[in-house]
């Protein structure tokens, strides 16, 4: 397709996206209505709205020449479609697809609508299946089919659709083809430097060879440009949201110099009490923290850490800057559980360190007491939660810790200085940025954020997620651990020897959990339902060991019994659901079975084993499953092959896709059409880094007029609230 040589209208894209698409010829209301269905309004959204898939028609094999046994790549015309009744009651479909060369039978089970769709198609369609030889006429079942209409051109892009939309994808390629000839020219966003050193596709170049490509390599060309595109815009959103943010509030000043001797004595003192050194990966992230938290700007830092890297101890030390500079700090966790052991494990790590004397200490006059920690859950009783309410208002509790309780508006602080979530995809950020907000509002300073991880993301996806965070990880784990030895126990054979190792640990004094994937018998999945496991196990297995139940549908006091009476070694083997998935700690368990591991993902079987090899021993992991699926194969091999939590999440995140990551995030303009957050992890950090740069010297964008007009077309105020909750 050639553009007219006689057009010269140039367009800024940021008009495109108020210019509906009914404006073009041919697009009617029904039309438009056909196309709102796929999210397109705009004429912008239609040159956006890109190609799913390919066809390269360089491969196409004749119809007459397609051998029976191999999958082909079919062009031809569809003759005679019908529905032919069968006896069983089923509908068949069958036609036939010609060319010059020959004609093979297309047959189509359980597809009744195929007869009328095929007899609808106007012109060539690809097909793509394999070619069967059945009473000696070949045929292909269930074969892909695209119509292409009359396209030529090597490689022919294919637009996906809704069912009974009435648009065929040639009909999209047309209306993206008009505007092409229309416009000459889209003026190109992105700074003249930029574009230079990237040495790409100008932005009209690029989306014309996404749509209709001359060939491979400039399909690939293009696509690069247009993934630089949509990363580059988010990034600069990311970066200008992060520095209003910074410019709108005063922060709170901390106290926290972790280096310079007699500058932190409560942190020192602390560190100097512990039974271990901290590993350098923890110390570098204690030094960002300190450096963000000693500044007047707001501290939004993401702490990442595979599982087991010491993040907690890092979060107290962070709590700690806090209360020496005589402030208040809390920790969010998301369950009961794990608040309740975070309480406990900090109480004893903090019981002897005593806050500053006045000379330090902001709030306290007279004499150093030790620091004062409470916990608050949902199940805190009233007279308890009545006391704790009033210290953190008149300031004689430090540090409190809990679940999302403390979101409560009835929460006063007498200072507030540091927010501390702990695994915090499990929280909707609005209640995190509700409490910083109530608090910045009433005491004219922002308390700084520390947010916590529970499983590592990979770095290009948490530069998406958590794009207006900055990021600490902590690299490596704490000296002396071992590898924890995970098998894949398929036959009933290998699910014995598994039963029977943890009788074996049991008998030499350590402990083992065993999950199972869901709690309700009526799931649809129909797995085993925790309860009944815990009955069969305790009659057959483990017969004769203490075991004990826990799932998240039981009240939160039971649960906290049954955790202490294993943390206490009163019982052996806990059976679970996932409520043990996340941070539990219980150095003395040396054995993770899981049941039906194929039910679970990549990060969440990361995460369980993870609650083994918290000690000296050898720790195992034993994952059961007799799928046999991909799926199955993909995730527990890649347990079985590595240890390290962040090359898992980018297996996890090349097999999933960016669903996993982005979450919830709802189809709109600022999605990721074409840029891939697992192949384009080069792309990502250059664009975050010239965005980033080019925030730094002009947050308003006031000399990027351009830049400036296409971010408010393009980010109206849901789009950007959207992004800060990500
Ligand atoms: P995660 O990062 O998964 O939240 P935790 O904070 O629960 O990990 O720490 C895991 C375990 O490692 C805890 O038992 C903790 O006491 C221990 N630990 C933390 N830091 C060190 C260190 N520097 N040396 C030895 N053990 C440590
Ligand atoms: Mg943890």
């Amino acid at each position: 397709m050639e553009v007219k040589s006689l057009v010269s209208a140039v367009v800024r894209l940021d008009e495109l996206t108020r210019l509906s698409v009914q404006e073009l010829s041919g697009i009617g209301p029904s039309r438009a209505r056909a196309l709102e269905a796929l999210g397109v309004q705009s004429v912008y959204d239609l040159v956006t709205y890109f190609p799913r898939r390919y066809i390269d028609r360089s491969r196409q094999v004749a119809i007459g020449e397609a051998v029976p046994g191999e999958q082909v790549l079919l062009v031809g015309r569809i003759m005679d479609a019908r529905r032919i009744p069968t006896r069983g009651g089923r509908v068949l479909v069958e036609a036939q697809l010609v060319d010059a060369s020959g004609k093979v039978t297309l047959t189509f089970f359980g597809q009744p609508y195929r007869a009328k769709q095929l007899a609808s198609i106007d012109g060539e369609v690809a097909v793509f299946g394999r070619v069967e030889l059945f009473r000696r006429r070949r045929q292909m079942t269930n074969p892909l089919v695209d119509p292409i209409g009359d396209k030529t051109g090597a490689i022919v892009g294919l637009y996906s659709l809704r069912e009974a939309s009435g648009l065929t994808s040639a009909d999209i390629a047309r209306a993206i083809a008009q505007v092409f000839s229309t416009y000459s020219e889209f003026v190109d966003v992105l700074p003249p430097s930029l574009r230079g050193f990237l040495g790409m596709y100008d932005v009209y170049q690029a989306f014309w060879q996404l749509h209709f490509p001359a060939n491979e390599a400039a399909r690939q060309a293009a696509r690069r440009r247009v993934a630089f595109d949509e990363l580059f815009l988010l990034q600069l959103k990311l970066a200008q949201l992060r520095a209003e943010r910074e410019a709108a509030a005063v922060a709170t000043v901390h106290d926290a110099h972790p280096l310079v001797p007699g500058k932190a004595r409560l942190v020192e003192e602390f560190l100097a009490g512990l039974p271990y050194e901290l590993t350098v990966g923890q110390l570098s992230a204690i030094g960002e923290i300190a450096k963000d938290m000693s500044s007047d700007r707001a501290m939004h830092r993401l702490l990442q850490g595979d599982v087991g890297s010491g993040k907690t101890l890092v979060s107290v030390v962070a709590m700690l800057f806090a209360v020496q500079s005589g402030h208040q700090a809390v920790l969010v966790a998301p369950t009961e559980v794990l608040a309740e052991q975070h309480y406990r494990s900090i109480t004893s790590l903090i019981a002897e360190t005593k806050t500053p004397d006045a000379s330090t200490g902001r709030l306290f006059a007279g004499m150093p007491r030790p620091v004062s920690i409470d916990l608050l859950t949902g199940s805190t009783p009233a007279a308890r939660r009545r006391k704790l309410l009033g210290e953190l208002r008149d300031g004689s509790l430090d540090i409190v810790i809990g679940t999302h309780a403390l979101f409560n508006d009835e929460l006063q602080f007498a200072s507030l200085g540091l927010v501390v979530v702990d695994e915090q995809h499990r929280f909707g950020v609005e209640q995190r940025s509700a409490l910083t907000d109530r608090v910045t509002a009433q005491q004219g300073s922002s308390p700084d954020t520390l947010v916590m991880t529970a499983t590592p993301i990979p770095r290009t996806a948490a530069m998406t997620v958590y794009g207006d965070l900055d990021v600490s990880i902590i690299e490596g784990l704490p000296p002396g651990r071992r590898p924890i030895e995970t098998q894949w126990a398929r036959s009933p054979l290998e699910v014995a020897e598994t039963f029977a190792l943890l009788r074996q640990q049991v008998a030499l004094g350590h402990q083992g959990y065993v999950v199972c994937p869901v709690v309700d018998e009526s799931t649809k999945l129909q797995v085993r339902a925790v309860t009944d496991e815990f009955e069969r196990l305790q009659a057959a297995e483990l017969a004769g060991l203490r075991l004990g139940l826990i799932h998240g549908k039981m009240p939160s006091k039971a649960k906290e019994e049954v955790m202490t009476a294993f943390r206490g070694q009163e019982i052996d083997v806990l059976v679970a659901t996932t409520v043990i998935e996340v941070g539990v700690d219980i150095p003395n368990a040396t054995v993770m079975i899981i049941e039906d591991a194929d039910r679970f993902g990549i990060a969440q079987l990361h995460q369980l084993r993870g609650r083994v090899g918290r000690g000296a021993e050898q720790s195992y992991c034993c994952l059961l499953s007799e799928a046999d699926s991909e799926v199955a194969r993909a995730r527990i091999g890649a347990l079985v092959a590595s240890e390290d939590g962040f090359a898992l999440a980018e297996v996890d995140l090349a097999l999933r896709g960016e669903g996993t990551v982005l979450g919830g995030r709802q189809a709109g303009r600022t999605d990721l059409k074409v840029a891939s957050l697992s192949q384009d992890r080069e792309l990502v950090l250059e664009a975050r880094q010239h965005a980033r740069a080019i925030i730094a010297e002009d947050r308003t964008l006031e000399r990027h007029p351009r830049l400036r007009a296409m971010m408010q077309a393009l980010f109206g105020e849901d789009e950007a609230d959207f992004l800060l909750r990500s």
